[in-house]
């Protein structure tokens, strides 16, 4: 796997599974955009460790689910870069609360942050990799999106939505060489699952058939591999990296 002549954006990858591709991706040689929403430290700190390993590196703040941002961040990247060769939808929110008590400000937020955002950065990378005629967008959806879980209407739905944004576009697009798919992460131990009690995440273990969350890395190297020459053959696909959840 060799990505050195690749230019990726990885969308919310300050930590967690998004800075774990982006140490991936820049490990097998891609150059790559890293970003985030909150302050500027952390993300320029995973820019910082992916140009110690000799790799080019530059961090974007930008809000995905806001259309001039991801304009700026798209432009960015060209205008520094001179193209896009590979996008990770990767950032994302929670705000779970049972049906009858979610608000509309957490329904919003979710499907703004969850699912417009690949919408919109989809939109704006394909115009380059179109005119290139290479390209690969990656989005991590959940194994949620697929089974439903109590409290998450709103995280479901984005997810799901992902899902079938992805094999719509991947037929779109398949014509111009680019490849578009979706991984399904079951539970990975980020910050996202360390807000769970711990009492709930030894309930949650007993559905994973392999008994034990995932880490960030399982999760980035399976988006090297589909970012990769070597999976220029499938599109349209959800792979699953949830320790066997979903089909239990
Ligand atoms: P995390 O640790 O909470 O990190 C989320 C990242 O997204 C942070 O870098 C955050 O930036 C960024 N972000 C949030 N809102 C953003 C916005 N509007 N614009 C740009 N960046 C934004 O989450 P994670 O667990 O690594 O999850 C990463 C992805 O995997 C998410 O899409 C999540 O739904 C999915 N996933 C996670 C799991 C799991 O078990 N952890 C399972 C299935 C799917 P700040 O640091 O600035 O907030």
């Amino acid at each position: 796997m060799n990505l050195s002549t690749k230019v990726a954006i990885v969308t919310g990858s300050s930590r967690g599974i998004g800075r774990a591709i982006a140490l991936k991706l820049a490990e097998v040689g891609a150059t790559v955009v890293v970003n985030d929403i909150g302050k500027a430290e952390p993300v320029e700190s995973v820019a910082e460790e992916i140009r110690a390993m000799n790799r080019q590196s530059l961090a974007v703040l930008a809000d995905v689910s806001s259309p001039s941002d991801v304009t700026k961040l798209v432009e960015t990247t060209i205008s520094r870069y001179g193209k896009v060769d590979i996008l990770v939808n990767n950032a994302g929110i929670t705000r779970d609360q049972l049906i009858m008590r979610m608000s509309d400000q957490e329904w919003d937020e979710v499907l703004n942050v969850d699912l417009k955002s690949v919408f919109l950065c989809t939109r704006a990378a394909l115009r380059t990799m179109v005119k290139q005629r290479w390209g690969r967008i990656i989005s991590i959806a959940s194994v949620v999106g697929i089974v439903g879980n109590p409290g998450q209407a709103n995280y479901a739905s984005a997810k799901a939505g992902i899902i079938g944004f992805t094999r719509t576009i991947a037929k779109e697009v398949a014509s111009r060489g680019i490849t578009v798919n979706a991984i399904a992460p079951g539970f990975i131990d980020t910050d996202m699952t360390r807000r769970l009690r711990e009492e709930w995440k030894q309930q949650l273990k007993k559905q994973i058939p392999l008994g034990y969350f995932g880490s960030p890395r399982d999760v980035a190297e399976a988006v090297a591999f589909l970012a990769s020459e070597e999976a220029r053959y499938i599109t349209g696909q959800v792979l699953n990296v949830d320790g066997g959840m979903a089909t239990s």
